[in-house]
């Protein structure tokens, strides 16, 4: 089964953001990186939550709180799960369509922060795995089958 550690190759910035960083500075920094989550740390550098573009509306736009004075801490996800780069594409997918969520922060052994990985990554590199398979057994097929005279 394909690991997701080639995914982390060629990514967008990860972002990480303090807790006491305001929602409309963070949506600032979502935009200018053009990413949909943010990962908030605490000073040693350690996870303590995720905000995305769905917290945006969830639990800010919808409950009318300012973004302007609303820190992340009042509204980030707090147990946040993640990912080892030896974990399947097929295991992270399962796991964000069990839980409703489409961001997954890789960490290595170490804690270090490897990156985000999308479910719109996972769904491109399971389709991409599909069609190599889908090709593959089109020329053992092909191969097989009795030449034509
Ligand atoms: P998303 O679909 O990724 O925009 O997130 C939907 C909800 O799940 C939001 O409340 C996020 O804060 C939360 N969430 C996103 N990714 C994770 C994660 N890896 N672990 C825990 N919660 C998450």
């Amino acid at each position: 089964m394909n690991s997701i550690r080639g995914l982390l190759q060629n990514r967008k910035p990860l972002v990480t953001v303090s807790a006491d960083l305001m929602v409309f500075a963070a949506i600032e920094r979502m935009a200018g990186a053009d990413v949909g989550a943010v990962l908030v740390l605490d000073d040693a550098g350690s996870i303590v939550g995720i905000f995305t573009e769905r917290d945006c509306l969830q639990k800010v736009s919808s409950k009318k709180l300012d973004p302007t004075t609303t820190p992340l801490r009042q509204v980030m996800t707090t147990n946040v799960r993640y990912a080892k780069p030896e974990h399947s594409v097929e295991a992270c997918l399962r796991l964000m369509t069990e839980r409703y969520f489409r961001h997954l922060p890789v960490l290595d052994e170490q804690g270090k922060i490897l990156g985000i990985i999308s479910i719109g990554d996972l769904v491109k590199a399971r389709l991409t795995e599909q069609e190599f398979v889908i090709g593959q057994m089109e020329h053992y097929i092909a191969d097989s089958l009795p030449v034509q005279r």
